[in-house]
Formats: structure tokens, sequence, C-alpha cells
């Protein structure tokens, strides 16, 4: 297998290690096998990658250039779009639509830093001295080490791509290894755009031995990681004793605060698509309902019912509404949490266990849960569950929701829905959150910064926050008419 993808070609892995099967989420069939890499290619990888920044042709080129090698992969996503879809839908389980839909945004994302890459070279600074020009300029930091989780694949990996390309970095990408296929199509592209040999490498594998590699590699500057709390805590210990760079892209455990004056048919159908969107394998999932006490019974009444009526299936059936989770260690996982969570004295009002339909017994399938009567000390409202599971709390003034929506160590998203504009802005003003959604929810924008406060991360994606975490600052000062000072001219008075 050919499925490295380091310094220009596509080679096999040193390891004497067997392939690695990816599976299909919706049957457990096999989809496909890929190499696990070794160390040897870690090495390589990160060789070349170093080689091509120190030495290659791509620290030559100018910004506008590498501008127009991101348009090109943006156009070559279009030209792919149907089967990167479907390879992103058959490897994590996702409906076909949403595949669609994470292609476009990666579009709109190579487009967005296609269009920033030349756009700010820096500035001048006024030194307070005629005789002085001084300038701030922006220079990529070196190698970059980019991981991705499994849940938006393509997706999280354009948010550190294309910028971290557009700054004129060189990279070693490092997909999920439970789903890597659409990662390997996206190479590809890259590589077809013409991306200069060692600009842009692919090794796969597992976390704990190539992502551990390449994160501690003595030839690596950044770390680019988005995944799990626990691993980015792992992360950031091991890059920091030669004071890498690190940007975090962390879990969340986002607060969905409704109103009793919103409007309630929306709320309910938008309070649904926050939950279970991918099965709720989604960072900033709407995963705790705040829901105002006087519409709070009719409410969780509404979206229990509502739960009930979602269509589960396979993610290339036309019909299905949400697919399976990613795999059968995540569905034990979020099993565990619905367990705990009726020990603890959640009531359950929807789902709660693996759907009966002879038909979706081979996949890792849970029906869309939902939990009312919960409260802040339970484990299911306190920790990413990273599954269909959403918790209903009741708040009786504007304080108290507030309270309860930054009662989290994360701090990813949230949203407040309500009717009352001086309410919606006081609340979004409040919350503890990197991006907050006023009577919606999920949207995210390419020219606006994603990230989080607290525990969900460190540093920002998108927006010109997203270019500037692969810049290096650099000022310039330059003295145009030197002359001695004589600070030290050994005289005494
Ligand atoms: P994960 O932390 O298990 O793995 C993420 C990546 O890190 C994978 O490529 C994995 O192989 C690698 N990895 C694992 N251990 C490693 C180690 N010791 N050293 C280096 N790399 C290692 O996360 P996951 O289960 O794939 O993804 C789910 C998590 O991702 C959730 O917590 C979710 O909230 C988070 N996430 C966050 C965002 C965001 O924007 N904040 C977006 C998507 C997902």
């Amino acid at each position: 297998m050919k499925d490295l993808y380091i310094d220009g070609s596509w080679t096999e892995s040193s390891s004497s290690q067997s392939g690695r099967a990816v599976l299909n989420p919706h049957d457990g069939s096999e989809l496909s096998t890929v190499s696990e890499a070794s160390h040897a290619d870690v090495d390589a990888a990160v060789a070349a990658a170093r080689n091509a920044f120190d030495g290659g042709p791509w620290r030559r080129t100018s910004a506008r250039e590498r501008g127009e090698l991101l348009r090109l992969v943006a156009d070559l996503l279009v030209r792919d779009r149907e089967v990167l879809a479907r390879t992103e839908s058959l490897d994590t389980g996702k409906t076909l639509a949403e595949g669609r839909i994470d292609v476009d945004d990666v579009t709109a994302v190579f487009n967005y830093y296609a269009g920033l890459a030349d756009k700010d070279a820096g500035r001048t600074v006024d030194a307070g001295n005629p005789d002085v020009v001084s300038r701030v300029v922006y220079e990529p930091i070196g190698v970059c080490a980019l991981i991705t989780p499994w849940n938006y694949p393509l997706l999280q990996l354009s948010w550190k791509l294309a910028p971290a390309l557009a700054a004129g970095n060189t990279v070693v990408i490092k997909p999920s290894e439970v789903t890597p296929l659409s990662t390997l199509r996206l190479v590809g592209l890259v590589a077809e755009a013409g991306a200069p040999p060692g600009v842009v490498n692919l090794l796969l594998g597992s976390g704990p031995v190539v992502g551990s590699a390449m994160v501690e590699h003595p030839d690596v500057d950044l770390v680019s990681f988005t995944g799990g709390l626990a691993t980015g805590q792992r992360i950031m210990a091991m890059a920091a004793p030669d004071v890498k760079r690190v940007a975090l892209e962390l879990g969340g455990k986002n607060p969905n605060v409704v109103f009793a004056d919103a409007d309630f048919d929306t709320a309910v159908d938008y309070a649904l698509a926050a939950a279970f969107l991918h099965s709720g394998q989604v960072c900033s999932a709407g995963s705790r309902l705040i829901v105002e006490d006087r519409i709070h019974d009719r409410f969780v009444e509404e979206l229990a019912k509502r739960a009930d009526e979602i269509r589960l299936g396979n993610g290339l059936d036309a019909e299905t509404e949400c697919g399976p989770l990613v795999s059968e260690a995540q569905r034990s996982k979020v099993e565990g949490y619905i367990a705990q969570a009726i020990s603890d004295g959640a009531r359950l009002v929807a789902g709660g266990s693996r759907p009966a339909e002879p038909e979706l017994a081979s996949g890792y399938y849970l029906r869309p849960t939902v939990f009312a009567d919960c409260t802040r000390d339970m484990a299911i409202v306190r920790e990413e569950v990273f599954g269909p599971v959403v918790t209903v709390e009741r708040f009786s003034d504007e304080q108290q929701a507030i309270d309860l929506a930054n009662d989290t160590d994360y701090g990813l998203a949230g949203a407040v829905w309500t009717a009352d504009a001086s309410v919606a802005q006081r609340v979004a003003a409040a919350l503890r959150h990197g991006t907050v959604w006023i009577n919606d929810f999920h949207p995210y924008l390419p020219q606006a910064e994603w990230g989080g406060f607290g525990k969900s991360g460190v540093g920002r994606e998108l927006g010109p926050s997203g270019l500037a975490e692969y810049r290096e600052a650099k000022h310039i000062y330059h003295n145009i008419r030197p002359a001695p000072m004589r600070w030290f001219s050994g005289e005494r008075s």
C-alpha cells in the first residue's frame, strides 16, 4: 500500500506491522486497509518538511502564489465534491447531505485563505524618530504537525492546512486512525494543485505512536491539534520541553439557553439539530439545554416526541436523518454515560438504547436520547459525551441562566433563544464561550474566529487569527542615520 505521502511521493510504510482496517460504521464492514507509519516514516516526513522549509523553493514563493495554490485546491474540491462527500459519509457515518455541506465548507475555507494570503504583509510602526524605519513583518513558523479528529476529518484539516500553507509553512498531517480516507484524497488534491515536494506530507497511524512521535520530534516547530481534552493536555506537555507553538481545539459542553418568549417551534427544532446533528459527535453540539421554567415541561415533552421520530439509518440513504456513531468504542463510551446518568437520577424521556430495527443491528447506532431533571453535578451534564445525548436543566431568571451556562470547564460555544433583543445581548455578553449564537445554532463562518475559552483550547482557528497562528511576527528596526551615540565614552567628568 503506497498511502503515505512523503517528499512528493506516495510511499509504503517501513513498518513491519500489518495495515489497519477502516470500518464502515453503518454495518461494521471493511471499507479499506491503510498503513501504519513507523518511527522511521515520521522521521522521513519531518525531514522532508524541514528540508522543504529550510532550503526548498517554497520559501521563495510569494504570498500571492501560495494563495493561487489554495485557490486551485478549492477548484479541485468543487470538481471532486461528490466523491469526497461520499467518502466522508462512508467513513464517518454522517449523512451524504452533511458530507456535501462539509466539502462546500472546506472549499469556502480554502477560498477564504487564498484571498487572505497576500492581504497583510505587516505594518510600519511610528518609532518616534524620523531617522528610524520600523516595521513588523510576518514569517512562517516552520514545520507544522497537523493532527485531526474523526468527526470532521476534512473540515478540521482544512482549518489548519489552508492557513498553514497561506503563511508559507510546511506540514506533516496525521488524520485520525478511525477515519483517514478523505484526508488521503485531500492530500492528493493538494499534490495535484502543484504543492512542491516536502511541503505537504501525510502519515497514517495511531495517536500514541505516530502522533506522539510527531509532537516530540525536535524538528517540528508547531503542533496544531483538534481532539479530546485529555489528548490535548498530553500534547501540550509533550510540546513543552522544546517550547513548540501549540494550537489546541478541544472539546465542549455547550449550553443552549431557551427563554420562554422564544419562538417555541423554532427553538425545539434547533435544539434537536444542536444536539443530534452527526449523532451529537460535534465539538459544538448543544448538549446542555437550559430551559426557562414557564415552558420547561412543554418543551421537554415536544423535544422527546420529536427525538423519538428521528429516522436513523445508512448515511448514504436519502431517507436517513441521522447516522450511526463512528465506532463500537465510541458507542460503548456513550452507553456508559447513559447508564451512569440513570443511576445518578436523571429522568430518561427519549432514547437511551440501541434501535430495534434489524437492518441497523450490525452498525454502531444509538437512539437520540433526552434526559430531563438534570443537575449540574451529574457527569452527564459536566463531561463531554460526544454522542446523541442531550440533558435538560431549568432556570427561573436571567442570572440563573447565565450562571448555569457558564458552569463548565469548557467554553467552546453556546446559544441563547429569546424574542427580547436586550436579553439576548446581555446574555451573549455574559457567556464565557468562544462562539455565541442568538436564535440559531451551529453556523460558523471562515471569516470569523473559532475556538474556546477555558479547557476548550488554546488559540483560534478561522478568521485572521487562524492565519496568525501560523506566523511569527518579527520587528525590523532600521536606523537610517547611524552615528556614534557615545553611551560608553570611557571619559570621566
Ligand atoms: P482524540 O483526542 O482521541 O484524537 C484526535 C487525534 O489525536 C487523532 O488523530 C489521534 O490519533 C491523535 N492522538 C491521540 N493520542 C495522541 C497522542 N498521545 N499524541 C498525539 N496525537 C494523538 O479525539 P477524537 O476522539 O478523534 O475526536 C473527538 C474529540 O475532538 C472531541 O473531544 C471533540 O470535542 C474534539 N473536537 C474539537 C473540535 C474543536 O473545534 N474544538 C472539533 C472537532 C472535534
